[in-house]
């Protein structure tokens, strides 16, 4: 693994910050403990620092001379989970927890920010962009209404991700959907309430409902190309609450996943189309509330080309995973992908064995590959700012 010796050196330091981080979480748009612990060492890098963006958003920028302007991106808030770890560095705030890793992706940029302050990759501006509420949030989205592309107009963008079950030492980069579009949904189903031993009297919601789930996952079996991965998921109905009365109303909710734009279009129509037309045919009615929350995550071809030999001269080929299946879960950078070329990957964390998977609360991040995402981050940069192709 190809680790410059200033990069190497950082390590204790960059696994005291990781941990300082894993000790205070912060939930969406409430980093200001976190926000103040970046702005305070991009300061003490050297560079010019801009606070408040999102709210809590922090941006370190380095300036050196005319060149292109490239944007690498951490994710910084924590997730409402009660650790389980032990670690003697666990949380302390009850009921919170950096059980996604953005407490190693802050170090990881942090890392980076101090290894290019002091050695610059190359001419033009390189700008670290640490970002709040990547949970749920859409944090980059706000980012992105706040100005942050006015201000500094990249040309191309970078960002990582910790990834469980993928092996230490490897990093997972290519181009096109990496993740799914997350959207989630509400239907309320309105029939007649009647006795539960006299149906005929009512219309039954609640038979309709369950039609109605079943007519939606022939959308994705039935209607979608089998190879353009989509999923639809009640995860929620609420109905009733006597043995023997049939109710006026069923509430569903759920999330769909998509990988691209026209499915998503395509899979929000025929929900509404069929939730309307099954519940017409049996004089009820479907009243179906569509929210859109995350684009699709989407490398552009260039950008992860880069990447792509940023990972490769860093650890080899063979470390370098290219064939890999898109995750359906969703990720906020889609909305900065969406404006400005880039590309997004995962940095494996090892195995995701006794529950150390995402979201989980005996999730740790593994300190071990600390100076690889530095490294990453400083190779791609130098990439992106000189042209280098090597
Ligand atoms: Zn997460
Ligand atoms: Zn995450």
């Amino acid at each position: 693994m190809n680790i410059t010796p200033a990069i190497k050196a950082m390590e204790d330091q960059l696994v005291e910050w990781r941990r300082a981080l894993h000790r205070r979480p912060e939930l969406a748009f409430e980093e200001h403990e976190t926000a103040a612990f970046i702005a305070a060492r991009l300061r003490w890098f050297g560079l010019e620092v801009h606070e408040g963006l999102a709210g809590t958003g922090v941006i370190g920028v380095l300036r050196n001379g005319e060149g292109p302007c490239v944007g690498l991106r951490a994710d910084i808030d924590a997730l409402p989970i009660a650790e389980l770890t032990g670690a003697t560095y666990a949380s302390e705030i009850p009921g919170k927890m950096h059980a996604c890793g953005h407490d190693g992706h802050t170090t990881m940029l942090l890392g980076a920010a101090q290894a290019m302050a002091a050695d610059p990759p190359g001419p033009g501006t390189v700008v670290f962009i640490f970002q709040p509420a990547e949970e749920n949030e859409g944090g980059a989205r706000v980012m992105i209404e706040d100005g942050l592309l006015e201000h500094f107009p990249l040309d191309s963008i970078y960002a990582l991700h910790n990834w469980p079950g993928l092996e230490a030492g490897r990093i997972a980069m290519r181009a096109g959907p990496v993740m799914a579009a997350f959207d989630t949904f509400e239907l309320k189903v309105i029939g007649k309430g009647s006795h539960g031993a006299m149906p005929h009297e009512g219309i039954d919601p609640i038979t309709l409902a369950a039609q109605l789930q079943l007519a939606w996952q022939t959308i994705v079996s039935r209607a979608v190309d089998p190879t353009d991965a989509t999923v639809i998921s009640v995860t929620q109905i609420h109905a009733g609450h006597t043995l023997n009365v049939i109710p006026e109303e069923v509430i569903l909710r759920g999330t769909v996943r998509t990988l691209r734009p026209e499915t998503r279009d395509f899979v929000q129509t025929e929900m509404t189309h069929r939730a309307e037309m099954i519940a017409a045919a049996y004089r009820a009615t479907a009243q179906l509330t569509y929210q859109r929350r995350y684009p699709a995550t989407i490398n552009a071809p260039e950008a992860a080309e880069t990447a792509r030999r940023a990972a490769e001269a860093i650890l080899g080929r063979d470390a370098v995973q290219t064939d890999y299946a898109p995750s359906m879960a969703s990720e906020d950078f889609a909305f900065l992908l969406e404006k400005v070329p880039g590309a997004y990957g995962w940095i494996g964390n090892g195995s995701a064995e006794g529950g150390r998977n995402l979201h989980s609360p005996h999730y740790d991040f593994n300190d071990a590959i600390l100076p690889l995402g530095v490294q990453f981050f400083v190779e791609v940069a130098r990439r992106a700012l000189t042209g280098a192709n090597d």
